[in-house]
């Protein structure tokens, strides 16, 4: 297999013109969430020459590649999952690069266009290796950003039916190209979306009771949901509640019959998130008896935390050594409290997700989800390797032993 390791580098080191052309490409031609049309066409193209058979979705965005090698026995040989997300941002780039968005308005600013290409190049890679010890599928999933997201549908297409394990990267513009951040367990929060909305009776401002005040309410409300998270949960393991938007009333003289709250909770582990909802209801419930006001709460649940898988974490932590020395792995202290669709597929099936240093030396951060946001091309380099030797490694293992990761 040290033969194989070696193959796969060689072969990204010599296919870096390409792929940094692929990049540049995708990163010229951004596409929005369940619109990534040319994007899917583009990599069936793309992954049909290398030899994989493409499966679109009937939709037309996402869609499921697969390498499988002759004598393939699904019940006998393992299939590992490599995961791209293809959606692009509704954000103007700012850049002044030739590569820079063509599409106005869209930008590849949470660095998808980074991800596809390293998917592409580990395939590529793979594709050269012979006698694979089983299956590799790479997953283009579309809609990452948007809630609800793309993973449902994938795993609906069939994404996950067969894999033994699913491997998936982030770019993290606040990592020096040349290192990549592991993390067991937690990497993300989990993400739910509630909307109250606090109605009255509106009246005088003169006369607030001859009225029943959503505002006085709203504000019991946003003071009930901060004050729980911190006199009610331990506070050795996150949970961050934020409204975001609290709107109600028109004129200053004139109490409103409506307000509307909406915000996010945010948590990362499985039990934690299991007290947002009963906690949300219970707390609406609570404000509604000592105010009068009825209180509805729309909850939308959306990825659970990214835990990940220890073995799997080790692997990615391997390869990036045996690549970029023990400088280049980054053990990331804390999880982050931002969320990841990638979540969702392991529900089904054990997996990881690695984050990819972009950060150019000498350029300021600039970071994902704004107009300045670009990568140091060097690291997809490393992405491709890390993402290609810890499928090759995992195929192995779990060509020995198939539970090797449960
Ligand atoms: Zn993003
Ligand atoms: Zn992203």
């Amino acid at each position: 297999m040290i033969d194989d390791l070696h193959r796969i580098d060689s072969e990204i080191t010599a296919r870096m013109t390409d792929l940094v052309d692929l990049r540049r490409h995708l990163h010229r031609n951004p596409e929005l969430s369940r619109k990534e049309f040319k994007t899917t066409a583009l990599l069936r193209e793309r992954y049909t020459h290398l030899g994989f058979d493409v499966r679109v979705r009937s939709q037309g965005t996402g869609a499921l590649a697969e390498l499988t090698p002759h004598g393939f026995d699904p019940k006998k040989h393992p299939t590992v999952a490599l995961r791209t997300d293809l959606d692009a941002l509704p954000i103007a780039e700012e850049n002044e690069v030739d590569y820079r968005s063509q599409n106005d308005g869209v930008m590849h600013a949470c660095g998808h266009d980074v991800h596809m290409t390293c998917a592409f190049g580990a395939a590529q890679a793979l594709a050269a290796i012979d006698h694979l010890p089983g299956r590799i599928r790479v997953l283009l999933q579309h809609a990452e950003e948007i809630a609800p997201s793309g993973a449902a549908d994938m795993i609906a297409f069939g994404a996950l039916d067969g894999v033994d394990a699913i491997l998936g990267l982030h770019c993290d513009p606040q990592l020096p190209e040349g290192v990549i951040g592991v993390r067991e367990g937690a990497l993300t929060a989990s993400f739910d979306r509630f909307i109250f909305k606090v109605k009255g009776v509106s009246g005088h401002g003169a006369r607030p009771h001859h009225t029943i005040d959503p505002i006085f309410a709203g504000v019991q409300l946003a003071n009930a949901l901060y004050s729980a998270v911190s006199r009610r949960f331990d506070a050795r393991e996150p949970m961050v509640i934020s409204i975001g938007e609290f709107r109600g009333g028109a004129v200053p003289n004139a109490i409103p019959d409506l307000v509307t709250m909406t915000g996010t909770v945010r948590t990362v582990s499985k039990d934690r998130r299991q007290h947002v909802r009963p906690l949300l209801e219970q707390l609406a419930a609570g404000v509604a008896a000592t105010t009068g006001a009825t209180i509805e709460l729309d909850l939308y649940e959306g990825a659970p935390p990214i835990l990940n898988n220890a073995a799997l974490v080790g692997e990615f932590a391997e390869a990036a050594r045996a690549i970029l020395g023990d400088e280049g792995v980054y053990e990331i202290p804390l999880p982050s409290m931002g969320s990841e669709d990638f979540s969702n597929f392991l529900d089904h099936a054990p997996g990881a997700m690695f984050r990819l240093g972009t950060a150019k030396a000498g350029r300021d951060v600039h970071l994902l989800h704004t107009p300045l946001f670009d990568v140091d091309e060097r690291a997809i380099a490393h992405g491709s390797k890390v993402l290609a030797r810890a499928a090759l490694r995992v195929l192995h293992k779990l060509a020995d032993d198939r539970d090797a990761l449960r």
